[in-house]
C-alpha cells in the first residue's frame, strides 16, 4: 500500500525529492503546502512542477480521515469520529484549557493492554496507526480550529491505544508535527502517555529532548495495579518505577502520574498513603482523574470530597497534585465510547 503524504518528516522528503532528481529545497515546499497552507491535493501545490505532482500522486496517498461524526460539548471540547481508508474508526478530542487548545491523538485501532476501567480495549487490538494517520488528527482538529481563528497549542497521545506499541510511529509523529517548517508544535507542549511498558521508557528517556511523559499509575501496590492493569504482570510496578527514576535522572524533566480514582478500588486513604511513600522524593506531578463512567464496567465515581482528602494525603508526603478538571461531560468524553457505539450501530 502507498504511504500518506503525511507519514513523511523531512528528512524523509529530502531524501524522496534526491531519488526523484529533485532539488532537497522541494522537501521545504512540500512541508509548507502540507502544514502551513494545508492544502488537500497536490493539484493546489502551485509551485511544483506538473511532473512532480504526477509522480507524488503516484507514490503517496493524500487525506487518510474522513469525519464521521463531531460532538461538542457546552464547554467547548470537541470530540470527532474520525473514519480511515480500511473502515476502521478513531477518535480525536479538542479541548479547551486556560492557557490554550490542546488536541488529544489515537496512536491505535482498539488496544490490547486492557486496563479495567477503559472502554477502548474492549473490542482488542485491530492494528498500529502509521506516523500520518495520527499526524492527519492534528492536521483535522486545526483545519477546525481554523473557521475560528484558534491554534492548536500542545497535543497530548492519551487517546485509544498505547503509544510505546507504537512506537517507531509514534516518534516519527511527533518529530513530523515539532517541525518548525511545518505545523511547529514545541516539544515541551507535548506530552506521551503510557501504561508502563518499561523497555520503551528507557528508550523514550534517551530521544534527547524535551517531550514530556506521563505514567498511567492507577494503583499504589503490585496486586492492585495487576487487578486493574494487566500490563503489570508483564512489567511490574518495582521495574516501571526503576525505570521512572532513569528517566527523571537522564532528563532532569518533571513526570507526571496519572491515577484514575475508581470508587472502592483505588480511592482510599490507605492508598494515597501507600502512594506517598511510593513517590516520595521523585520530581513528579500526580494528576487525579475522576474515572469516567463506562457502562460495560461496574465502576462508581469518587465522591468530590474524598478525592479532596486522597490528595490532601498526598499534600503531606510533598507530592505536587492536580485534580483533572472534567471536560466534555455531556458528550461521550471517556476514551473509546464514541468507537464503541458507533461499532455497535454499524
Ligand atoms: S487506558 Fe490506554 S493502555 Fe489502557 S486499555 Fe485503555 S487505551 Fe489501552
Amino acid at each position: 500500500m502507498k504511504p500518506f503524504v503525511y507519514d513523511y518528516t523531512h528528512e524523509q522528503w529530502k531524501q524522496w525529492m534526491s531519488s526523484h532528481k529533485q532539488a532537497e529545497w522541494r522537501a521545504n515546499q512540500m512541508m509548507d503546502w502540507l502544514y502551513v497552507k494545508r492544502v488537500q491535493s497536490f493539484d493546489e501545490m502551485s509551485n511544483l512542477p506538473k511532473t512532480l505532482r504526477a509522480e507524488l500522486s503516484e507514490a503517496f496517498h493524500f487525506l487518510p480521515l474522513d469525519v464521521i461524526t463531531t460532538q461538542q460539548s457546552k464547554d467547548g471540547t470537541v470530540k470527532f469520529l474520525f473514519g480511515l481508508h480500511d473502515g476502521h474508526a478513531i477518535e480525536t478530542v479538542i479541548m479547551r484549557h486556560q492557557y490554550g487548545i490542546s488536541v488529544c491523538v489515537t496512536t491505535q485501532v482498539g488496544c490490547r493492554i486492557g486496563c479495567t476501567f477503559c472502554a477502548s480495549t474492549l473490542g482488542g487490538l485491530k492494528r498500529n496507526l502509521t506516523s500520518g494517520e495520527i499526524v492527519a488528527q492534528v492536521l483535522k482538529a486545526q483545519r477546525f480550529l481554523d473557521e475560528t481563528d484558534e491554534r492548536v497549542k500542545s497535543v497530548v497521545v492519551m487517546g485509544s491505544g498505547e503509544p510505546f506499541e507504537n512506537y517507531d510511529e509514534t516518534i516519527r509523529f511527533i518529530r513530523i508535527i515539532n517541525d518548525s517548517r511545518g505545523l511547529n508544535i514545541g516539544q515541551r507542549h507535548i506530552t506521551v502517555s503510557t501504561s508502563g511498558v518499561v523497555d520503551n521508557i528507557y528508550r523514550f528517556a534517551d530521544e534527547d529532548w524535551q517531550v514530556g511523559l506521563a505514567i498511567s499509575l492507577h494503583a499504589p501496590n503490585q496486586e492492585l495495579r495487576s487487578n486493574l492493569m494487566p500490563i503489570n504482570r508483564r512489567f511490574p510496578l518495582a521495574q516501571l518505577l526503576d525505570a521512572c527514576w532513569y528517566y527523571l535522572e537522564r532528563t532532569g524533566r518533571r513526570l507526571t502520574f496519572e491515577y484514575a480514582l475508581i470508587g472502592g478500588k483505588n480511592d482510599q486513604l490507605e492508598h494515597a498513603h501507600e502512594l506517598g511513600k511510593l513517590l516520595q522524593g521523585m520530581n513528579c506531578l500526580v494528576n487525579l482523574i475522576p474515572v469516567n463512567y463506562v457502562p460495560e464496567r461496574d465502576y462508581t465515581r469518587t465522591s468530590r470530597n474524598k478525592i479532596f482528602d486522597f490528595k490532601r494525603v498526598l499534600d503531606s508526603y510533598k507530592i505536587s497534585t492536580t485534580i483533572r478538571r472534567e471536560q466534555g461531560h455531556d458528550i461521550d468524553a471517556a476514551c473509546g465510547q464514541l468507537r464503541a457505539k458507533h461499532s455497535q450501530l454499524s
